[in-house]
């Protein structure tokens, strides 16, 4: 089995323990997880609250050292949100991460991901431009290994009157210049956009320009860590993928598939 680099637990909007995630990973298989709560400097209920950063730390630690049969990495899913960069950036560096994921959840103060409400009387067109623009630009702070879930904007399966070709194209142009990782994000699986973020055609043109993957199930239950792993490790075969990328302290490890 193929590492699981984005999952939740209850210190964020997960509803299980570290310790029962890894025993969920462990009865199904995974031999290496990583966990990446959510770290936002907006105040949001689905991230945790960061007095708990400490305690985050200790339990990784912990749970790193207990762990005989799956390696336990310490990751994040950090928002990208324009204004905070700064601050953003200096937590980043104060915590002893083995890889970021950046996501972006917000356009201004809108929570697209959650707050469904806000799709009426927003003009699509204008929102899709504005988030691919914002992951490009995550990509371009250097802050982050890995980029969410990149194409976040279709799960509730609203889509923009343009092809997104071109859009394609720019960020993935943008991502190969930046360095980052894009992670195959299995949980749009279950929304209702009923596919993999990126989708077939995104991520045919990442590979076009080198954009190296990672495997990510967004798990926030136990029951979903590593769904759809095979399935999603076949499509990036059959996409020409060799392999995907794993993390130790920020540093790439390159695993075949
Ligand atoms: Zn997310
Ligand atoms: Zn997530």
């Amino acid at each position: 089995m193929y590492p699981d680099y984005h999952m939740h637990t209850n210190l964020s909007d997960g509803h299980h323990t570290h310790d029962e995630m890894v025993y969920a990973a462990e009865a199904s298989g995974l031999t290496e997880i990583g966990f990446s709560d959510h770290i936002s400097l907006k105040p949001v209920g689905w991230a945790m609250d960061l007095k708990r950063i400490p305690e985050m730390i200790d339990l990784i630690a912990h749970i790193q050292k207990k762990s005989n049969s799956v390696t336990v990495r310490f990751g994040a899913e950090v928002d990208y949100i324009p204004d905070l960069v700064d601050q953003t950036r200096s937590l980043i560096k104060s915590l002893p991460l083995d890889y970021v994921i950046g996501s972006v959840h917000f356009i201004d103060d809108w929570n697209f991901d959650t707050d469904i409400n806000g799709y009426n009387g927003t003009d699509i067109d204008v929102f899709y431009r504005a988030y691919f623009r914002l992951i490009g630009e995550a990509a371009q702070t250097g802050m982050f290994d890995v980029i969410g879930h990149a194409d976040l904007a279709k799960k509730f399966a609203v889509y923009p009157t343009f092809k997104l070709q071109k859009t394609y194209e720019q960020c993935a142009r943008i991502f190969n210049e930046s360095g980052v990782v894009v992670e195959l994000n299995t949980s749009g699986k279950n929304k209702p956009c009923a596919e993999f973020y990126p989708s077939v055609d995104f991520l045919e043109i990442l590979h076009h320009y080198r954009v190296p993957i990672t495997l990510g199930s967004d798990a926030h239950v136990e029951q979903n860590i590593g769904q759809y792993f095979d399935e999603a490790v076949n499509l990036l075969k059959s996409l020409g993928y060799k392999e995907i990328i794993g993390f130790n302290q920020r540093k790439r490890i390159t695993i075949g598939i």
